[in-house]
């Protein structure tokens, strides 16, 4: 008698083989039996007419702080994670001096745009050193598994104290003590060491994070603790501009170590083929034995601009300012009424930044987002295009939309991957053999970014939906979510069904999969905001054998553990 028997559905196993019609056995959080009939079960699913896949597999997250207060982890397991990984991008809250917490927090505030005070008022603080904010992980049951890695800025700034934060170069005795916290962290179970390169990352102080201007000497002498281990990847978001020295230095790490540099790679409008020089310059890297890993996005890096978010084309106006405070009903109200409106159209606005500036402003890449939302809009149903039409002004076609649904539209401006203004770039980045999806950053940019729904939006629109150009093929896109991603952080327990491999599990409608509407909550600790995304179609969601969402719903289990370190295949 077996624990589980999901009976009878589509398996879609993660591998990359072509569905079968069958059924999935689990006892205990093990994979016993896949395809054909299997025996009885203490319970039984009827899967028939439903996708069985692997658990999704997220390598790129930022719960580093919510994970330490909610056992849930959403919006990530609203659509099917099952493992996180977190620690992204240079940015993490260990190690830590007691006297640095609020530093921290802002560093995080400033990077990924996750409110200070939900971080200050949820965060517990009862560790200093990495292996000590592991060991606060592990001691909480949770719904989904997740893996951390150790963050340069946080080591720098450990480290080297102001001189750190402030990016100044590190010497040899700073690089041997950062090696030495990347190696206790590894050693502990971190899953790899990640760093920030852009200068869109900074401090809630306008300062870059720690470690953005890392000479090769500081990044070699902590990579070389990955190789000397064997174990771990090297993480970053890289501006790539210019693209040459980055590349020699991470050829040069990835040579040195034997180990993996996944960096972010999107088109940008400034250099629309930069990622094809990228993807082919990975393919060189390979041949000379460096393993580059390009991180790639199933769609648009995008900011959704709305009433309740962090940036619209109004929030520099003085009549906007003035109303900005009242709740949402009472502003949309006001909004409304056409003196305002007109008086509103008639300001001119000094917006604090160019890149603010241009942002709010760009109409011909601003939608309508709609509900649901539509993430390939064709050129003409811009902002732009549609006040051309109208003959108004861009303004008031936003201005207009933005009051549409109670106030709760929001503009959509895709700003990475969309230079064509479709997703024919973003179609061969998830084809290319050398890329892994990431770059979902679930749990930061909470006012203005929601791409932790990519698992589910991969099925939707790539698998079933896509209109303007050719789709994915369902087993392809299940495996690239799935055993592509736990492959490159070592995780070999899952991402494939199989027998022996951990029991971590989808059971998806796939004709009912639907994304709703991105929306603002205001549910993190001291009432903080974040912009969630809901799904529905996900019929079952089991981590380690145990179900922890049905039909939509929390079970209440909480399955989920830290990931220490690598982990080895079963043995069949
Ligand atoms: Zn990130």
């Amino acid at each position: 008698m077996h624990d589980l028997v999901i009976r009878g559905g589509t398996l879609v196993d993660g591998s990359g083989s072509p569905r079968q019609q069958g059924d999935l056995a689990i006892d205990g959080d093990r994979i016993t039996a896949v395809g054909g009939v299997a025996g009885a079960g203490r319970r039984e699913v009827d899967a028939r007419g439903l996708v069985v896949a692997p658990g999704w597999v997220d390598i790129h997250t930022h719960y580093d702080g919510q994970a330490t207060w909610d056992p849930y982890v959403t919006p990530s397991s609203w659509h099917g994670v099952t493992t996180a990984v977190m620690g992204n991008c240079g940015v993490g809250f260990a190690p830590v001096r007691p006297d640095r917490h609020a530093w921290l927090i802002g560093l995080m505030e400033g990077v990924e745009d996750i409110p200070g005070t939900a971080l200050a008022e949820g965060i517990r603080w009862s560790w200093e050193a990495f292996p000590e904010y592991l060991d606060a992980l592990d001691a909480m049951p949770r719904a989904m598994d997740l893996g951390a890695q150790v963050p340069h800025g946080a080591v720098r700034a450990y480290v080297m104290g102001e001189r750190g934060a402030k990016n100044a170069p590190a010497t040899a005795d700073d690089i041997a003590e950062m090696a030495s916290i990347v190696r206790e962290g590894l050693a502990a179970g971190a899953l790899g060491f990640t760093t920030s390169r852009t200068l869109l990352h900074r401090a809630i102080d306008g300062e870059p994070v720690p470690g953005t201007f890392a000479a090769t000497d500081e990044l070699l002498g902590i990579g070389r603790v990955l190789g000397e281990l064997g174990r771990g990847v090297l993480e970053l978001a890289s501006d790539l501009m210019p693209e040459e020295p980055e590349l020699a230095w991470m050829e040069q790490v990835s040579a040195a170590t034997g180990r993996p540099i996944t960096f972010a790679l999107l088109q940008n409008d400034v250099d629309p083929g930069q990622w094809r020089r990228l993807l082919d310059a990975t393919d060189q890297a390979a041949a000379r034995g460096a393993h580059l890993v390009p991180q790639v996005a199933a769609r648009p890096t995008s900011l959704l601009l709305g009433l309740q978010g962090t940036l619209h084309p109004f929030v520099g106006h003085a009549t906007y300012r003035a109303l900005a405070d009242l709740p949402l009903a009472e502003r949309v109200r006001r909004l409304q009424d056409p003196e305002t409106k007109r008086r509103m159209l008639a300001e001119r606005v000094a917006f604090s930044s160019p890149v603010l500036a241009y942002l709010a402003t760009a109409f011909h890449k601003i939608f309508p987002l709609g509900d649901p939302p539509d993430y390939e809009p064709p050129a003409e149903a811009s902002i732009a295009a549609l006040a051309r039409r109208r003959g108004v002004t861009a303004e008031e076609v936003a201005y207009d939309t933005l009051l549409e649904r109670a106030g709760h539209q929001m503009l959509y401006l895709p700003f990475l991957n969309y230079s064509g203004f479709d997703f024919e770039a973003i179609r061969e980045m998830l084809l290319h053999p050398r890329t892994v999806i990431g770059l979902a950053d679930g749990g930061a940019h909470c006012g203005v970014i929601c791409d932790a729904s990519t698992p589910t939006f991969l099925l939707t629109h790539w698998a079933r939906d896509r209109r303007r150009g050719e789709r994915l093929g369902l087993e392809q896109l299940v495996r690239r979510q799935t055993r592509d991603t736990a492959a490159l952080y070592g995780l070999h327990d899952r991402g494939v069904l199989a027998p022996g491999m951990k029991a971590d599990v989808n059971v998806i409608d796939l004709d009912a999969l639907a994304l709703a509407a991105p929306e603002m909550v205001f549910d993190l600790p001291a009432r903080g905001r974040r912009l969630v995304q809901r799904a529905s179609g996900y019929r079952m969601t089991i981590v380690s054998g145990s179900v922890v969402a049905e039909k939509g719903s929390a079970t209440g289990a909480l399955p989920g553990r830290l990931v220490r370190g690598p982990q080895r295949a079963p043995r069949v």
